[in-house]
């Protein structure tokens, strides 16, 4: 009697096992099925992202196959940002929602400060991350000369006085050293995501937060079709920039990502230009040359095409959907120290 009891009981708890077992495997499978397949519908049926919405990891809301002629994922699976791929509100409502902060640096030193920034920011009012908490630094040697935009609410500008350095060169590469200590004094504390542009620039377009990334790279205008033994890293093996091959030519215009990973890339590029002046030596491309080493070295999550910031001087690109950003004339006769 005794034994038949257990004997049923052990037979029940065997099935309820079972029954358990089952549950449990249906779930992880629904899991995996779900973010396996389900959350990249969109992209494989190539059917626009706003027919789709679930909240599925932004990454998964990405079409890769918008745009056939040109590549838009990385060896490394990194997006290749171009218009056509994303739905900007998607990435907005998102990015709005969770109240992302983003600092925007740009340097403003000597004659560039009358020449463009004010091109820069007002155009940037326009068109840079609208919507979310922007705070634009703004390095100069002049902060009293900085004229007053106005902002748009959840936007601010901050002044930080920084030296003249004798040679352009110099006021190009040591600006890695002084977005590193801004990272450090003040912007990690206020911001999660940092972005660094060139002045001479002027925005055209939606700049939007499907350009946010936790590393953040830009494919340069002029090299982004042309093969990588073109490219014109630098060749010199004294340099800490040497590179013998590559996969990509980044343009230093525009860098960004995580404010703990711009401050580790500002870091790798500021020691790796001192140790050059120890060596005597420079790297082509200064400051650039730097970067693409570290990019070589610590692959982007996140690539720019050069919608994001196009040379006007190169026409009949049909590659180009829309100018994003533009580059303003530059006159480094007139505007460069010497
Ligand atoms: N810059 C500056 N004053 C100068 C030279 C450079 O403020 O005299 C800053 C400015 O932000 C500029 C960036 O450094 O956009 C890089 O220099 P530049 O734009 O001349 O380099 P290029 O675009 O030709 O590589
Ligand atoms: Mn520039």
């Amino acid at each position: 009697m005794k034994r038949q009891f257990f004997t049923a009981m052990s037979g029940l708890k065997v099935r309820r096992a079972g029954i358990f077992c089952c549950l449990v495997l249906l779930v992880v499978g629904f899991t995996c099925f779900y973010s396996r397949y389900l959350t990249s519908l969109p992209s494989a049926l190539n059917l626009p992202m706003a027919s789709f919405r679930v909240s599925t990891p932004i990454i998964n809301t990405l079409n890769f196959r918008a745009r056939p002629v040109v590549v838009t994922r990385t060896s490394w699976k990194a997006p290749i940002m171009w218009e056509g791929m994303f739905d900007p509100n998607h990435y907005d409502q998102m990015y709005i929602k969770n109240q992302t902060s983003v600092a925007v640096t740009v340097f403003a030193v000597g004659r560039y400060l009358d020449a463009y920034l004010k091109t820069f920011l007002t155009s940037a009012e326009k068109h840079l991350m609208l919507g979310l908490q922007v705070t634009y630094y703004v390095f100069t040697d002049l902060p009293e000369n900085v004229t007053n935009i106005k902002l748009a609410p959840n936007r601010n500008l901050k002044v930080i006085k920084v030296e003249k350095h004798g040679r352009w060169q110099d006021i190009s590469m040591m600006r890695m050293k002084t977005i590193s200590d801004a990272i450090e004094s003040e912007i990690r504390h206020h911001c999660r995501y940092v972005f660094c542009f060139d002045v001479d620039q002027e925005f055209k377009g939606r700049f939007g937060s499907e350009a946010l990334g936790d590393s953040v790279a830009l494919l340069h205008a002029w090299f982004y079709k042309l093969p990588n033994n073109t490219f014109t890293y630098d060749r010199n093996p004294k340099s800490k920039a040497f590179m013998q091959a590559g996969d990509y030519y980044y343009h230093a215009a525009i860098f960004g990502g995580l404010s703990e990973n711009v401050k580790n890339l500002t870091d790798y590029c500021y020691s790796s230009i001192m140790e050059d002046k120890l060596n005597n030596v420079e790297a082509l491309w200064h400051d650039e040359s730097h970067l693409n080493k570290y990019f070589w070295l610590h692959k982007p999550s996140r690539l720019l095409s050069p919608e994001y910031c196009w040379d006007p001087h190169i026409i009949n690109n049909s590659d180009i959907k829309v100018t994003r950003l533009i580059w303003a004339p530059k006159n480094y006769k007139a505007l460069r120290m010497r």
